[in-house]
């Protein structure tokens, strides 16, 4: 039996120094290129071998049992790898050093946990019931590389079993530094985005009766679509429609020709996310029609909603508890609108995406996900690792 907690505490410096090597060099999108030759230099050194090709820059690394993969079960370890086009601001002596792009969500400390890991399995194989695959993929944030990674064969021969992965900093506010946030059923919304563009008939600002006026029907639409969500779906199941981009209109005396609109939409559940997307369209082209407007509009599926399924969960919290103190393990009871292209691999094999409280502050205070002095606490990193590694362990034993 391995002590998970002292291994990890063992490799600790070395896991925070693959994170500050990674966060010098973010990269964005599928186009992680430095990222993923960084990984193949480290996985080498551990004689862990790998697979590219994945979602154009990703990686699965495979740690087999022995010679015959077939008869074992295969656990898998998904992190992400991208960036974000943000400058960073936090002057950390390791900043990026990328002009305009930063690790600013965390994923640089995603890879480095994950990085451990494989140093803790490798070493200690023969400990693991079975394979283990480590999935390393780029364009989280927006790029839908969990999507591509599932489509290139991440999740096949050897075939995943089960899989597991984490985010660290602050996206829930009762987990706290340090602490375990998991919970079971859907735990993050979509991602959807719609835009459409409303085309009346432009005129001069004094005479409105001349013309057709696309921002005062852009109003009527802005407002009616909330009562989407407030008047025809239940009132216990979330959801959110936001139009965040609007542009129309060049002068304070003329009617422009047309108004055009962008924003997202998100359902934890999947049966709301079709109904509304679906009613979306009608209503917004109603309102236009019946005011001598058109319309054009799309509605695009982004991220499906992530889903923790129940058993696998409860089995993870386990380990959670198994492995350190309860009250540091917190149960999630609530989702998050938020989204994680996490979801796309929960579609196909069960597994846990589980969080990790872990943000510092910069200059005196806590800067949010995404923003240019977002930072994460070093010192919780060999928690995801130990994780990791303890809950592969044990589920290798029980199935
Ligand atoms: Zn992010
Ligand atoms: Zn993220």
């Amino acid at each position: 039996m391995i002590d998970f907690i002292e291994e990890a505490q063992n490799i600790e410096d070395q896991i925070i120094e693959w994170r500050r090597e990674l966060h010098k060099i973010p990269e964005v999108g599928l186009e992680t290129p430095k990222t993923r030759k960084f990984i193949e230099n480290e996985l080498d050194k551990m004689d862990i071998k790998y697979e590219t090709g994945y979602a154009e820059n990703g990686l699965v690394a495979l740690i087999e049992k022995e010679d015959n993969q077939e008869e074992y079960k295969t656990f898998a370890i998904r992190t992400d790898m991208d960036g974000l086009e943000v400058k960073e601001e936090t002057g950390l002596p390791f900043s990026s050093e990328h002009e305009g792009k930063m690790h600013a969500c965390g994923h640089d400390a995603h890879m480095a946990m994950a990085l451990g890991a494989a140093k803790i399995i490798s070493e200690n194989r023969e400990e693991f019931g079975g394979n283990i695959k480590i999935l390393f993929q780029p364009g989280e944030e927006g790029a839908g590389g969990g999507e591509q990674m599932v489509k290139d064969g991440a999740l096949k021969n050897p075939d995943v079993d089960a899989i597991i992965g984490l985010h660290i900093g602050g996206i829930f506010d009762k987990v706290g530094p340090g602490k375990i946030g998991v919970g079971d059923g859907p735990m993050m919304a979509c991602i959807d985005k719609f835009q459409m563009k409303v085309i009346g008939k432009g005129g001069h600002g004094a005479m409105p009766n001349t013309g057709v006026d696309p921002i005062a029907i852009s109003a009527s639409i802005i407002e009616n679509i909330q009562t989407l969500i407030s008047r025809e779906i239940s009132p216990v199941r979330p959801g959110v429609i936001s139009v965040c981009q609007i542009n129309g209109g060049s002068a304070f005396n003329v009617i422009p020709g047309e108004v055009t609109m962008k924003g997202t939409a998100r359902f934890i559940h999947q049966k709301e996310r079709e109904e509304i997307s679906n009613r979306f369209e009608e209503m917004c082209r109603k309102i236009a029609e019946s005011r001598n407007a058109e319309l054009e509009f799309e509605y695009e599926y982004g991220y499906p909603p992530l889903v923790n399924p129940a058993e696998f969960t409860n089995f993870f919290k386990e380990c959670a508890q198994d492995l350190l103190n309860n009250e540091d393990v917190i149960q999630l009871e609530e989702p998050i609108m938020g989204g994680e292209d996490m979801a796309y691999y929960l579609r196909e094999v069960p597994g846990t995406f589980f969080f990790l409280g872990g943000q510092k502050e910069v200059e005196g205070e806590f800067h949010g996900h995404h923003n240019s002095k977002f930072d994460i606490d070093e010192n919780v990193f060999w928690k995801g690792t130990a994780l990791f590694t303890k809950t592969a362990y044990e589920w290798f034993r029980k199935n």
